[in-house]
């Protein structure tokens, strides 16, 4: 008889951790009203996110064919003109070939 109390007792120590565990993950973990449009916290959260990206990107066009790279991976010529590529720069720097 003592045997089955403390079995019960153990199962019901277990159960309450499991569910306190359980709990706690349910309210900070990712759930379906992370996708809400109706969670005003976290539709915030997507809108900033979304403008962080929109604003970073420039665009420049290259100097010989017009191709849009972004800035940060765009290539100067010797002249400072701003290339999309090794070839551009080179063609640019010959001065040969303006055409695409
Ligand atoms: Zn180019």
């Amino acid at each position: 008889m003592q045997r089955i109390i403390i079995i019960v007792a153990v199962l019901y120590v277990l159960w309450r951790v499991l569910t306190a565990f359980g709990r706690r993950t349910a309210a900070s973990g990712k759930g379906a009203e992370d996708f809400s449009r109706f969670n005003a916290r976290s539709r915030d959260r997507r809108r900033a996110a979304k403008e962080r990206q929109a604003t970073n990107v420039e665009l420049i066009a290259c100097a010989r064919c017009g191709t849009f790279v972004p800035a940060d991976r765009s290539l100067k010529s010797s002249e400072g003109v701003v290339c999309c590529s090794r070839e551009c720069v080179a063609a640019l720097e010959s001065g040969a070939d303006t055409s695409a």
